[in-house]
């Protein structure tokens, strides 16, 4: 019986495989769904990087012509700058950063990164530059491991713990029943929205790319977690002046920024510092009160940890 059992489960084990990167491929294809329309021009020069300013240039853009979502839009995200965009749902924030990726283009004026049009340079080289938490990441059937290193896949074991523990997972990771080495995805184990949120961020944090975009990045942590894990994620920000742009409801995770912009109707309504925007009674600072007050009151019913937020 036991002779007989180890070549099956040898069999087993390469099928499992099989049938893993096969899966890994189609979510790996999913990932980089490649729109048609996206096109470069022959013999596109790779995106020469300065600083990492973005600007939006004149831009229009919907997802059907006949329904804008931005109208000529203006726009300048400062080179090595923290970068808030906030506004009504549906108003078009994420748009911005798939804008930006070039996972649609612009119906009108321009996308500028470092003074070149996004269109103009290789695609390869755009999506390489930047790098995205979005609002809900994708995991592969794999190790708590490769999710992190898909960040990087030459990254040593060390840089990935590395990477862990400035994302605050690193202590939950040990927790899990074989560490790094626990299988998670569809067919492993099941893991929390907010632990799936530090995950991303680790890979983010070791493929370390030059422009950072956050969707949503932290909604499910809570409100410690959620603190410290910024802090650590502004520590990298300005040690290594990255450009940074982050999509947020709650004002109190951006309110910090360099630049906060309040999109509303298509178009910049308002933008400036946290204190400039709060002294001249707009939008935001309307929105921050608001928010400043349910805050207080959620605070008084202490929630667990990984317990998602309102
Ligand atoms: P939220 O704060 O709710 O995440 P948002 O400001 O990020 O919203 P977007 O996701 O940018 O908003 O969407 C802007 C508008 O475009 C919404 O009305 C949305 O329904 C619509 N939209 C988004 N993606 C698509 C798509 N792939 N096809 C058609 N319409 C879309």
């Amino acid at each position: 019986v036991f002779q007989l059992s180890v070549p099956l489960n040898f069999l087993g084990s390469v099928y499992r495989e099989l049938r893993q990167s096969l899966l890994d491929m189609e979510t790996l294809f999913n990932l980089q769904k490649v729109n048609v329309a996206i096109k470069e021009p022959p013999n596109a020069k790779p995106l020469a990087l300065t600083g990492g300013e973005i600007k939006f240039e004149n831009v229009t853009f919907g997802y059907r012509p006949d329904r804008p979502i931005l109208k000529n839009l203006d726009l300048t995200i400062p080179a090595g700058k923290k970068v808030a965009i906030v506004g009504p749902s549906g108003c078009g924030k994420s748009t911005i950063l798939r804008l930006l990726f070039r996972s649609y283009d612009v119906q009108e004026g321009r996308i500028l990164i470092d003074g070149q049009d996004i269109r103009d340079v290789s695609i390869e080289s755009l999506r390489k530059a930047i790098g995205v938490v979005p609002q809900d990441t994708p995991l592969f059937n794999d190790t708590i491991e490769h999710n992190i290193r898909y960040g990087n896949l030459n990254a040593p074991p060390e840089d990935v713990e590395k990477a862990a523990k400035r994302a605050r997972i690193h202590e939950i990771i040990q927790r899990f029943p074989d560490g790094y080495k626990t299988m998670v995805g569809e067919r492993g184990m099941m893991i929390s929205g907010g632990e799936k949120q530090r995950l991303a961020v680790s890979r983010l944090i070791l493929k370390d790319p030059p422009l950072l975009f956050f969707d949503e990045a932290t909604s499910a942590l809570d409100t410690h977690t959620e603190t410290t894990l910024l802090q650590n994620i502004n520590s990298i920000l300005r040690e290594k002046a990255r450009t940074s742009v982050f999509v947020a409801h709650r004002l109190r995770t951006i309110y910090d920024s360099d630049v906060i912009i309040v999109l509303k109707d298509g178009n910049v309504a308002e933008q400036g510092t946290h204190e400039k925007l709060v002294d001249s009674d707009g939008v935001y600072s309307e929105l921050w009160s608001a928010q400043e007050m349910l805050f207080i009151e959620g605070e008084q019913e202490k929630k667990e940890e990984g317990s998602p937020k309102k």
